[in-house]
């Protein structure tokens, strides 16, 4: 039942919970309504017989021998009944006496015994056409060993029709109203999530290959449109992603296959002709030298991989941000002093709550690139400054700059601006790609800055507190 019951469409079963949750509520109402009405009507009647029972209060008592008396005097019950009508029940339920003008012989039934010790108000037909109301109250007889019970009577006014015709219209309503409910709610609902079909429709032709679709948004604010924006949104982002991976995946075996094709190249020619020790040594060191980059270059493809795929480890802790700079900086001292630059650091005192690796990192290989991309002789400062609960670190060079039109793609993989993208500096255009996605990983920013008058200024960026 539950499988057939998901099986249906939706609209299926809002329509059916529409239903019966519209017949629920309108059989409640409709109970509610003729309770309301059936009290409403009985209301004159309940006060009449609130006054009978007063007046037979005051003047019916019970004798001696069980015998009843009205104003003192014994009840003849031959004699018509002229006063308010009342029956007399013992504490065993027995009928002591029953005082009306009716004659039992001409009753289809005979009323049954009041419930014991307690008001009760009831209604019962005693013909088909006859319907008494009662009210019956406990009795204290003296002597008696329990209360007896005493029940005042009146014709049950003519309800039955009015009452009648009412539950009457309730019950042809009722379907007429909950059909109308379930088609109206099938309608709507199928109106309404109409869009879920066509978005069904235009999802299932969207494929890896072809990501450039999008959902129709019908309108965009209601939930459905909400939805399909949503959708739109995350292919487009699927969209870059598959376009960069492609990329990706293009650049990365364009730059593996040059070191790979090289070092095949050089094996081939070397062998081409038997050669001396010499001539083998060097054949060997330049293939061993290509594969050196070529492991350089998977190492830092991982690397980047790591980092851009949110799988980089992280383990922050307070670090002295001036003293990683210094440190790092002596490090590289001597590739600069190689090109007899002059590297300088102008830091103060800061600490952040950071990773030391990944910080060092990415400083490494923005000092990196200073050193590589500034003349022999220049100049090269690393300043570290902490303002607004941020701490940033400048690397500004003199070096060959970066043209304008490519300033805004530096950071893309395998990107290398100007004349650089000759091999012979030894770049990849990886360091940049990884030292941005490691400050994303550590919730900063790198930032690049065209040098005064010439050079360039990259900024790392980090908060305080992480
Ligand atoms: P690479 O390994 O080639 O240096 P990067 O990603 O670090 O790769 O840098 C990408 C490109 O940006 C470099 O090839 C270079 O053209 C340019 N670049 C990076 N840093 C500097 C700099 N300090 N001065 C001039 N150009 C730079």
């Amino acid at each position: 039942m539950i499988r057939w019951w998901r099986r249906r469409t939706l609209r299926f079963r809002l329509a059916v919970w529409y239903g019966l949750g519209g017949t629920l509520l309108m059989a409640c109402f409709s109970a509610a309504i003729y309770t309301f009405v059936a009290r409403r009507m009985a209301r004159p009647l309940d006060h009449a017989l609130r006054r009978d029972l007063t007046e037979i209060e005051t003047h019916l008592s019970v004798g001696p021998g069980r015998q009843l008396l009205w104003n003192g005097q014994p009840i003849q019950t031959t004699a018509r009944w002229r006063h308010p009508w009342l029956e007399v029940w013992d504490g065993d339920r027995n009928l002591v006496a029953r005082l009306w003008p009716l004659k039992d012989a001409q009753l289809d039934t005979l009323p049954f015994a009041p419930p014991r010790g307690r008001e009760n108000l009831s209604i019962f037909s005693v013909t088909s056409d006859l319907r008494l109301r009662a009210l019956s109250v406990p009795m204290t007889v003296p002597g008696a060993p329990s209360d007896w019970t005493l029940r005042v009577l009146r014709v049950h006014q003519r309800l039955d029709d009015p009452l009648g015709t009412l539950a009457l219209i309730m019950a042809v309503a009722l379907p007429i109203v909950v059909s109308l409910l379930v088609i109206g709610g099938y309608a709507i609902t199928r109106r309404w999530l109409s869009p879920l079909d066509e978005m069904a429709r235009d999802a299932e032709e969207i494929t890896a290959k072809d990501l450039s679709r999008r959902l129709t948004v019908e309108n965009p604010n209601d939930e459905l449109g909400r939805l399909a924006t949503v959708f739109n949104r995350t292919l487009g982002r699927l969209e870059d992603s598959f376009a960069a991976l492609d990329r990706f995946v293009a650049d990365a075996s364009h730059e593996l296959r040059t070191p790979l094709t090289t070092l095949r190249t050089v094996g081939e020619v070397g062998l081409r002709r038997s050669r001396s020790v010499q001539e083998y040594r060097e054949i060997i060191g330049s293939m061993l030298e290509e594969a050196q980059r070529l492991q350089f270059l998977v190492e830092r493809l991982l690397e980047l991989a790591t980092a851009e795929g949110g799988h980089q480890p992280v383990r922050r802790e307070p670090v002295r941000i001036d003293q990683l700079v210094s440190g790092c900086v002596g490090e590289l001292a001597i590739l600069a002093e190689a090109k007899s630059q002059h590297l300088a650091v102008d830091a103060i005192e800061c600490v952040a709550q950071t990773d030391p690796v990944l910080f060092r990192q990415a400083l490494q290989n923005l000092i990196d690139n200073a050193i590589k991309y500034s003349p022999v002789g220049g100049e090269i400062r690393v300043s570290v400054n902490a303002l607004d609960g941020r701490i940033s670190v400048s690397v500004i060079d003199s070096g060959v700059g970066i043209p304008q039109e490519q300033q805004e793609r530096i950071t893309d993989r395998f990107f290398r601006a100007g004349d650089t993208r000759s091999r012979r500096r030894g770049g990849f255009g990886l360091g940049l790609a990884i030292t941005r996605a490691y400050m994303q990983v550590l919730g900063g920013t790198l930032d690049f800055h065209p040098g005064h008058p010439r050079g360039s200024r990259f900024t790392l960026t980090i908060d305080v507190a992480a």
